[in-house]
């Protein structure tokens, strides 16, 4: 019988359009070839490599043991919600109550909540580029469309406002900022938020302030928090962060957002539909994270400091390489550009081609710039140990002179 190919389970068009998360993807590929043997040095997902501290991995264990296994509120456990409210509001001296927090399966998708709460089709949202990979995807699912702004390493990669007010087009309903940033480490002042704030609320604008790395910044500088900046801004503000990067809890999948009450009722019905609640054992883990001691956080930012040091002296040192100060997070985004002028003649000529080289030929995971729209970079990882990241960084320096 002639077999007829059913059109049945074709995937719906927004699928069509939907790219796979390329940090996910290099990772894959990293740990593919390890498992076949190959000593490759992996920096190119951003994940701590400490493990989850003890006290917190206890916290869970105990939460099994007390029989905590069921269904949950959808957006969380009341004691978790308030956990996150008084963090938040001790660290920024903001009021916050348990009731503006949902507590979702990470922040990817708290911030896939948001957007899919707020968005409708053919809104427009300012995404200033090098921007985080799973931003513009998430975006468009909801039928919206994010607007790339792009900002360039001669400015730390900050947005000004007057590129901002210019990109504003009576669509425009959303910035998103992401300070310390993802993929490119360089930290906004408070001064420089606040003038993108003043713009935001000139224009009647939302602002996701998406602050996963907000305890994660260097040289003993504070932490800016989006909605103090000025009055009123909370209002039009929803910050999103979780314990993934702060506690190095990646694999537990706990994150959230803090929105206006009427938005987090909204979000959180949403999830009830979604996925009823995330993981009741995280939620625990995540209470004994948030109000057990914190010297683990104090610890694990002082290595990265180091890592940081280490990463960015001996970038600087490579011929052609440029990177921006890097304030923030735990991420090297580097220009590449003279090095692909080098390359050219051997067909390598974009920053997919670059990173797919060193990983062939020098066993190093990077991830290629085009994926955080800003081809001609690069972005390492260095939640790595510092012997890894050396060796990872003599292999790339090798790349970089032999081409
Ligand atoms: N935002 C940024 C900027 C990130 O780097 C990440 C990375 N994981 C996330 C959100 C998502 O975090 P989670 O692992 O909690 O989903
Ligand atoms: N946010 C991390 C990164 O950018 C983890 C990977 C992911 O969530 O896409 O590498």
């Amino acid at each position: 019988m002639e077999s007829m190919e059913s059109k049945s389970l074709t995937t719906a068009r927004r699928m069509r359009a939907l790219e796979p998360s390329a940090t996910l993807a290099m990772a894959a590929r990293a740990s593919a070839m390890t498992a076949s043997g190959i000593d490759v040095i992996d920096l190119s997902v951003g994940e701590p490599d400490f493990p989850t501290p003890p006290h917190i991995c206890r916290a869970a264990e105990e939460a099994i043991r007390a029989g905590k296994t069921k269904y949950t509120p959808a957006a969380g456990i009341p004691q978790l919600k308030k956990a996150v409210a008084d963090d938040y509001g001790r660290r920024t001296g903001l009021a916050i109550t348990p009731a503006q927090v949902v507590v979702s399966n990470g922040a990817k998708h708290a911030l896939h909540n948001v957007f899919t709460a707020v968005l409708d089709e053919g809104d427009e949202v300012i995404v200033p580029t090098p921007y985080w990979v799973s931003y513009a995807e998430l975006i468009k699912l909801t039928g919206a469309k994010p607007i790339l702004l792009e900002t360039r390493i001669e400015e730390n990669f900050k947005l000004r406002p007057e590129a901002l007010r210019a990109a504003i087009t009576p669509r425009t309903r959303m910035l998103l900022l992401c300070s310390p940033s993802n993929p490119t480490g360089v930290v906004y002042t408070a001064a420089e938020l606040g003038s993108l704030a003043d713009v935001a609320i000139e224009r009647d604008l939302a602002v996701v302030a998406d602050e996963i790395y907000d305890q994660l910044v260097y040289d003993g500088r504070p932490s800016v928090s989006f909605p103090t900046l000025r009055p009123g801004l909370a209002d039009r503000t929803v910050v999103v962060a979780g314990v993934s990067k702060t506690y190095s809890m990646t694999g537990w999948r706990i994150g959230w957002t803090i929105a206006p009450e009427p938005l987090s009722k909204a979000i959180g019905n949403l999830q009830s539909q979604e996925t009823s609640n995330p993981c009741s054992i995280s939620q625990h883990a995540a209470i004994a994270a948030l109000t057990g001691p914190q010297e683990c956080v104090a610890e694990m930012l002082q290595a990265f400091e180091k890592r940081r040091d280490l990463v960015a002296k001996r970038l600087r040192g490579m011929p052609g390489v440029r990177i921006p100060e890097i304030g923030g997070a735990f991420y090297a985004f580097f220009d590449i550009r003279e090095s692909l002028q080098r390359m050219a003649a051997r067909g390598i000529g974009t920053s997919m081609q670059w990173c797919e080289t060193l990983l062939d030929k020098h066993h190093v995971a990077l991830v290629a710039g085009s994926a955080f729209g800003a081809e001609c970079f690069v972005r390492m990882s260095f939640a790595a140990s510092e012997d890894k990241l050396t060796v990872g960084l003599d292999r790339i320096a090798s790349y970089l002179d032999v081409g």
